[in-house]
């Protein structure tokens, strides 16, 4: 993937650098570094090379709160299967969603195929190059922008993802929590000054600024002694990395319970599609009878159509004595009277496990229930064997929550 004529050492850009900046030598060093521990993703091009600006929308949708690793496969499978913009407009969103499978936070796939659409109607189906009409795409906030411009564009526009923000605070001593608003500015504006004045190329400062994060400037133990930067550091200096950066205070989750109520008559299992907006919106899945967020100061009274109060119980609910089990299944079975249309036989827990998201803890209990046949008809769904949802957009929980029911059926 090397270019021609890009080797490790210095390069014409780095000659150019001179920088009136006060940054050029730093920056020297830390493209100097990135030319030899780069690492070769689908989506990158080497040190001197621009990126497909479709591939780097893709990626960075993906690689928004997932790891590298992870993305790798679910990127080079989604651009073999799409591989342009325009063929991706092409695609329904349940398609995409279930491309997207896995990777969790599905609105960045509601959202890219939107762009997508977006673009091939105001843009001719070219990613737009400039940052304010980057901007307009839906899912594209101010890192992503800078990401395209920059790395696909050569564009002189700075980015700030986390691993930036952590280097950045380290190198130049930022005692500040780097959330706050105050300090993320102040970050941009170092951010940009690492790519506005330079003639360096400033994808790959960008890509380098990342890659140090990722790779060397860890949030706990960074290698300052790999670090291409470590001369100018100012946490290394005053002996400050394991305090800097400062995060802000982030509030607790909150605790909400689902009970995923897998009825099943015969070898078939009820799926129902979510609603329009809300969390997982538009995806499939066991219907599932979720409580309310659970207040800080909550006590045992359980709110109205709520199976029990979700309190301070241990997550795993086959913990519960018998008294709490009878009142969760009799609520149930009310609850899927009244919002399935289905009166339910015999109920059986599966299982139980904690989902978390940003703001929730979700406490999950899968419940094996069955319905007489001839009592399905009617119900809003589909009726599919456990083995044959492959075509189904499940978020995450609701796929363990299958895997726990084969494996509870399997003799
Ligand atoms: S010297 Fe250490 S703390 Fe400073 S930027 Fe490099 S890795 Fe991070």
């Amino acid at each position: 993937m090397h270019r021609k004529g890009i080797v490790a050492g210095r390069s014409d850009a780095d000659h150019r650098d001179r920088g009136q900046d006060g940054l050029a030598a730093p920056r020297r060093a830390l493209l100097r570094w990135y030319r030899r521990h780069y690492r070769r993703l689908p989506w990158r091009a080497a040190p001197g090379g621009r990126s497909n600006p479709y591939h780097v929308l893709v990626s960075e949708a993906m690689l928004q709160q997932t790891q590298v690793a992870t993305v790798i496969e679910y990127f080079q499978r989604f651009v073999a299967r799409w591989p342009t913009v325009e063929a991706l407009t092409q695609a329904d969103e349940q398609q995409v969603l279930r491309a997207w499978q896995g990777l969790g936070y599905y609105r960045r796939a509601k959202n890219l195929l939107a762009a997508a659409k977006m673009i091939v109607q105001k843009h001719r189906g070219r990613v737009p190059n400039r940052v304010e009409l980057l901007l307009q795409l839906p899912g594209v906030g101010r890192y992503t922008a800078g990401a395209i411009a920059s790395i696909a564009f050569g564009k002189r526009e700075p980015i700030l993802d986390g691993n930036v923000a952590r280097v950045l605070a380290r190198w130049h001593g930022i005692h500040e929590p780097i959330d706050s608003a105050a300090t993320r500015e102040r970050l941009w504006e170092l951010a940009g000054q690492m790519v506005r004045r330079s003639r360096a190329r400033a994808g790959d400062v960008n890509q380098a600024m990342m890659e140090l994060g990722a790779t060397v400037c860890a949030p706990q133990n960074p290698r300052c002694q790999a670090c291409p930067v470590s001369a100018w550091c100012r946490a290394r200096q005053l002996r400050l990395t394991d305090r800097i950066p400062l995060a802000a205070r982030r509030p607790t989750p909150r605790t909400v319970e689902h009970h995923i109520v897998a009825v099943r008559c015969g070898e078939e299992r009820l799926f129902c599609q979510r609603p329009q907006t809300g969390l997982w919106s538009r995806m499939w899945q066991l219907p599932t009878l979720e409580t309310e967020p659970n207040p800080p100061s909550t006590n045992k009274t359980p709110r109205s159509g709520n199976p029990r109060s979700p309190g301070s119980d241990p997550p795993n609910p086959s913990e519960k004595d018998h008294s709490d089990l009878r009142m969760i299944k009799a609520s149930l079975r009310r609850w899927a009277s009244s919002s399935l249309g289905l009166q339910i036989g015999k109920t059986r827990l599966v299982g139980g496990f904690v989902h978390k998201t940003t703001h929730r803890s979700i406490h999950f209990s899968v419940w094996d229930v069955l319905v007489r046949d001839g009592d399905q008809a009617g119900v809003a769904g589909v009726w599919r064997r456990l083995d044959d949802v492959e075509d189904l957009p499940l978020p995450n929980p609701q796929r363990r929550a299958v895997a726990m029911l084969k494996h509870a059926d399997a003799p």
